[in-house]
């Protein structure tokens, strides 16, 4: 049987009576469950504030806006961001006129402090940290460095769902951390993400810009009617219709559940990976930040001659992943080619190991025969 990157594993029963609930209640929207979801999603993370969106990407480009309409920010204003992500978080900061100024990674493949410094200048507003993979890189060191710079700290968390430092959810340190529940992340849904303000008065703006600017969602207007649905509501500016809804925050709430012992089993691949790897000439392990708990999103290493052993790989029914490639080789991020080497070189190498929740340590052991064979084949 083929093994791939990623295949998400449901907890298929459970989630449809939940989702029935919804369904017999006749209420699938954006209010009750999305509500539920949210309150589960501050208890577990302790984070102070969580509005439950569509997607991550959109929590992105929601962030942006209300920073920037908040601080008065311009167009043509400066984010400094990685080129070493998935292209939402640098296609957010273009929806909103801002540019990207790329700065370069560490060995961690997260954003470098000294690069992102040397990167500021007048026009800097804001810094957006991803933690690849769920490692948190040096976070912490970004985290002073924009309070010392007066930035703003966006943290993209796509892959941080449960990543701990001192065992606290990572995000509480950000202005806003938006996490994603895309299927084959962590926290499973359908398609689905959480946006998280330090700041109550941030998130209340958010869901009003997240629901076409309308001043009272459907939700509010259902139950303060004591059941009879009002009309009336007022609309002072152009919002986006980027809410979630009941049917995939159900699954959320089921999945959440199982989000701590599904990490405990990736960290358990990862440590074997780690082990059969260990002292395999030809390949560099990505190793997580000291100091954290890693959701370990992924398992990333770095190889000669990268494509050829990912199509040996294809020869034998194995899938693995490409996390990811660097966004200034696409003419659209063009602007920062050749300005952050260490990624351009890495965006090359890297390759990520099948890790799912339906992997068996066999698998595990059939990859890294197969790395092996590939890695020999092609050395010389
Ligand atoms: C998956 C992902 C996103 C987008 O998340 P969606 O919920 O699919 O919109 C953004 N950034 C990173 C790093 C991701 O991996």
């Amino acid at each position: 049987m083929a093994i791939n990157v990623f295949v998400p594993k449901f907890h298929t029963t459970e989630i449809l009576e939940e989702m029935r609930i919804c369904l017999d209640k006749g209420w699938t929207g954006l209010g009750f469950k999305t509500v539920e979801f949210e309150d589960k999603w501050k208890q577990y993370t302790d984070l102070s504030n969580a509005h439950f969106l569509a997607s991550n990407t959109v929590g992105l480009h929601l962030a942006i806006h209300v920073l920037k309409k908040k601080f008065g920010w311009k167009d043509g204003d400066e984010i400094i961001t990685t080129p070493l992500t998935f292209v939402s978080t640098n296609h957010a900061i273009l929806y909103e006129n801002l540019k990207p100024v790329f700065a370069d990674i560490d060995e961690y493949l997260c954003l470098d402090p000294k690069s992102v410094e040397s990167k500021i200048t007048s026009k800097t507003k804001a810094v957006m940290f991803v933690g690849i993979g769920g490692n948190p890189g040096r976070y912490l060191d970004i985290v002073e460095l924009c309070k010392k710079k007066g930035l703003k700290l966006i943290l993209d968390a796509a892959h941080m769902s449960g990543t701990k430092i001192n065992g606290k959810q990572v995000g509480a340190e950000a202005d806003v951390a938006i996490f994603s529940f895309q299927a084959v992340k962590n926290l499973p849904t359908s398609d689905s993400g959480m946006i998280c303000f330090a700041d109550s008065e941030l998130d209340k703006e958010a869901r009003v810009v997240a629901w076409m600017g309308i001043n009272k969602d459907t939700y509010q207007r259902f139950n303060n009617a004591k059941g009879s649905y009002k009309w009336k509501y007022n609309v002072d500016e152009i919002g986006f219709k980027y809410h979630g809804n009941s049917i995939a925050a159900s699954i959320g709430i089921v999945e959440l559940k199982y989000l701590e012992e599904g990490n405990v089993r990736r960290r358990e691949i990862t440590a074997l990976y780690d082990s059969l790897l260990k002292d395999v000439k030809g390949v560099e392990i990505i190793k997580v930040a000291p100091g954290c708990v890693s959701s370990r999103h992924l398992y990333q290493i770095c190889v000669k001659h990268r494509d050829e052993i990912m199509q040996h790989f294809y020869d034998n029914e194995i899938y693995p992943g490409v996390h990811y490639t660097d966004n200034t080789e696409y003419p659209m991020y063009a602007h920062g080619k050749g300005t952050c080497p260490n990624s351009h070189k890495k965006s090359d190498e890297l390759i990520t190991l099948p890790i799912h929740l339906n992997l068996t340590n066999d698998d595990c052991k059939k990859v890294v025969e197969v790395l092996k064979e590939g890695i020999k084949k092609y050395s010389n």
